[in-house]
């Protein structure tokens, strides 16, 4: 008898104490793979030791550091993918599906480890934006922070990516510094139980920032509350359960979910046979279809193409399966598509796909007979034991019918529908009630502004797919980190991916309100009006171990003069009228007569602040945010007050990122120019 998956709780594997589990099959020979069972599981006990010794330990890390074990993470489990691809051919992935899913997963630690440490700070507190001047004053400001929520992230997951979706959830989570709780789905828990053993035994997690649930918990939700988030992937029917949970409903839990969607591919009206486009267009329809046996919530379910040559795209469809598409057991030589996860999942398609013929679709390439398929050991037959399916396209000769455009079949089913206008071809893609994404392929840039104006806001992500980015596209079905991975209505409204935005999905915005001195304090960045220390040594002269919030220096003034102005522009070659003719700058509406450029201004003010001796500041390496304000005519003055406004150790290296506020002034205490500086700091003098 195989033994009952365990859980990983409270740093602990867990198995209950009786009782058998219920039996999961490999999906293409029907044997057993594992048991679960989770009854008597401590669910609350595994909620409060998230938000205890989990939230405790994520705490003491800053998000660098949290961002660097994301690494480490990454590289251990990249050492150990050959066994991870091993068990995931249980579930009928490919080695290509496995790729998607496994080093998919770990791709998303590495990306969200180099995003952690390049666009946050290295520190608890996110500053959100500019502050708010609230008063005439500027003693009274208002600024949006994230901090951390204190609860636990709960992820409920399909079963058709047990690792990436489970890190692609896990990464963002924990960067936030939020504890994850995994409840991937029972058909393939046993290897996502694989991935979080490696996880757990590599000795990189911090202590309870990471437990499973190794079966069908349903109680969840009801130890949750407004300190908590569920990210929940799965089908609508459950996620509307979850959302309408008290506990989400009045408790306050933050639900975001992933759900069915019926992703668009529109083949634009330019893109006809023998374009690059309609070329690229099919290879994805047929990859969508087949990769991962079409259990993905991204896959091509609906090919609105021109009425006018739905037959060849289904002519050239058919060919591409037949040339590439061979069915089977992923551990045989050659096969291209697996299996489905298990044989209810490949009865739950075919009753889908027979709904799709009742309303009007007729099948056109594929059927729902058993395929021929080519068995681990090499032979060819039918595994009826195994989810094997054909891929089935169907066609729908009215665009109109409900049933295309709602009936999610979740395999490798997809239905072509014609259009004759663009217009039609965005209120098609329309009719899906929000999706994950959708592909255009077209080469004219009117079709594909005309589609994405229309379409963009029934989606979380669009793709324009055409000759110059077909090679190097990542493709319609494929999330990537960077970028949205949710989309509105149907799709349910989540963004699980994101880039940052979704590590801001873990951590509250909270305007905080206060004195520049006060706000400087709690957020550790220098703002305009708090108190400046200007007694110390130069500030170039202290090292990051010695730098501090407010140190700064001001410089005195110093007269531009003509002269100054021609040689500038004589120097740059930058002789443009207002700094080179009076007449023709005095009829500009901005300027009193010839006025120094901005870039010499800024120049001098370099040379104003500087300290030049060697010493810890090692390299400029640029501005951001320069505004200039008022004019400079020759014979004003100017002078630069420079203070440290943020720094930013970094964790691997020697040195850190300092970033000061420079404000230039003129002789009347007028500002002149704003602008922030950033430099590279040694740690040590
Ligand atoms: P389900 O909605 O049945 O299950 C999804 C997850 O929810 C599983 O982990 C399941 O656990 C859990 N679950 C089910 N009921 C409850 C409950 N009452 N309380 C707590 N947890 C619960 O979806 P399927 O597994 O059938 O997934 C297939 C469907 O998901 C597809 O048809 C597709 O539409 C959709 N999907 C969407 C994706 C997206 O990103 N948008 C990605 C993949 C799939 P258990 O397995 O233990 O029952």
């Amino acid at each position: 008898m195989n033994s009952v998956i365990p859980s990983y709780l409270m740093d602990e594997w867990w198995t209950p104490a009786s009782g058998e589990g219920s039996p999961i099959l490999d999906a293409s020979t029907g044997e057993i793979v594992a048991t679960a069972n989770v009854s008597g599981i401590d669910i609350p006990g595994a909620i409060g030791y998230a938000r205890t010794v989990g939230q405790a330990a994520l705490g003491a890390l800053t998000f660098h550091e949290r961002a660097l074990k994301l690494k480490e993470l990454a590289q251990y489990l990249n050492g150990r993918r050959e066994e991870l691809y091993a068990i995931s051919a249980k579930t009928g992935a490919t080695s290509g599906d496995s790729m998607v899913d496994i080093d998919g997963g770990i791709g998303v630690l590495f990306t969200f480890s180099s995003k952690g440490r390049r666009e946050l700070p290295n520190s608890n507190i996110v500053v959100d934006g500019p502050p708010e001047v609230l008063s005439k004053d500027g003693s009274f400001l208002g600024q949006h922070i994230y901090t951390r929520l204190p609860g636990v992230a709960v992820q409920i997951n399909a079963f058709n990516f047990p690792v990436w979706g489970m890190l692609e959830k896990f990464a963002p989570a924990f960067l936030a510094g939020v504890p994850t709780i995994v409840k991937p789905a029972t058909p393939t828990v046993y290897l996502a139980e694989a991935a979080v053993r490696m996880m757990a035994g590599s000795g990189i997690l911090p202590e309870g920032s990471l437990q499973l649930i190794s079966g069908s918990a349903r109680d969840l939700i009801d130890h949750l509350d407004y300190r908590d988030l569920v990210g929940f992937t799965g089908s609508a029917s459950t996620a509307n359960a979850l959302r309408s949970h008290p506990n989400v409903v009045h408790g306050g839990v933050r639900f975001t979910g992933e759900t069915d969607s019926l992703n668009a591919a529109i083949l634009g009206p330019d893109a006809v046979v023998g374009t690059p486009e309609f070329d690229a267009y099919i290879k994805s329809l047929v990859t969508e279809m087949t990769v991962k046996a079409g259990q993905k919530c991204t896959s091509i379910r609906r090919a609105i193409v021109p009425a006018t040559i739905v037959d060849e795209v289904i002519r050239a469809a058919g060919a591409r399966i037949r040339e590439r598409i061979v069915v089977g057991d992923p551990r045989a030589e050659g096969v291209t598509m697996g299996a489905l996860v298990s044989r209810e999942q490949k009865d739950e398609v075919k009753a889908r796909v027979r709904e799709l013929v009742a309303a009007g679709g007729e099948i056109v390439l594929g059927s729902l007979d058993e395929p021929e398929v080519r068995r681990a050991d090499g032979s060819t037959g039918t595994a009826p034991d195994g989810a094997f399916m054909q891929p089935v396209l169907l066609h729908f000769a009215d665009a109109l019918v409900a049933a295309a455009h709602t009936i999610e079949a979740f395999g490798p089913v997809s239905s072509v529908i014609g259009y004759d206008t663009v217009e039609e071809a965005v209120a098609l893609a329309a009719l899906g009630g929000g999706s994950l994404v959708a592909t255009v392929a077209t080469h004219d840039p009117d079709v594909a502004r005309t589609v994405i104006e229309g379409i963009a806001a029934h989606h979380g992500r669009t793709l324009i797919l055409d000759r110059d980015d077909a090679r190097s596209s990542t493709g319609h079905g494929s999330p990537v980190p960077h970028l949205i991975h949710g989309g509105p209505g149907r799709a349910g409204g989540g963004e699980e991916l994101g880039g940052i935005r979704s590590v801001f999905h873990h951590m509250q915005r909270t305007a905080v309100q206060g004195s520049p001195a006060m706000l400087t304090a709690v957020t550790g960045q220098w703002f305009a009006g708090a108190p400046r220390n200007l007694d110390g040594p130069h500030p170039f002269r202290n090292s990051l171990a010695e730098l501090r919030i407010g140190d700064a220096v001001a410089s005195p003034l110093r007269e531009v003069t003509l002269d100054d102005i021609t040689a500038f522009a004589n120097s740059t070659g930058d002789t443009f009228y207002a700094h080179t003719n009076e007449e023709a700058a005095a009829a500009n509406p901005f300027f009193p007569g010839i006025v120094a450029h901005g870039y010499l201004l800024v120049s001098w003010a370099a040379g104003l602040f500087v300290d030049p001796e060697p010493g810890p500041v090692l390299a400029n390496y640029g501005l951001e945010n320069l505004r200039f304000i008022t004019p400079v005519s020759p014979g004003d003055s100017i002078r630069v007050t420079l203070t440290a406004k943020r720094i930013t150790p970094r964790e691997t290296d020697d040195y850190g990122e300092v970033c000061w506020d420079a404000i230039i002034h003129n002789q009347n205490d007028e500002i002149v120019a704003t602008y922030d500086v950033l430099t590279l700091v040694a740690k040590e003098a």
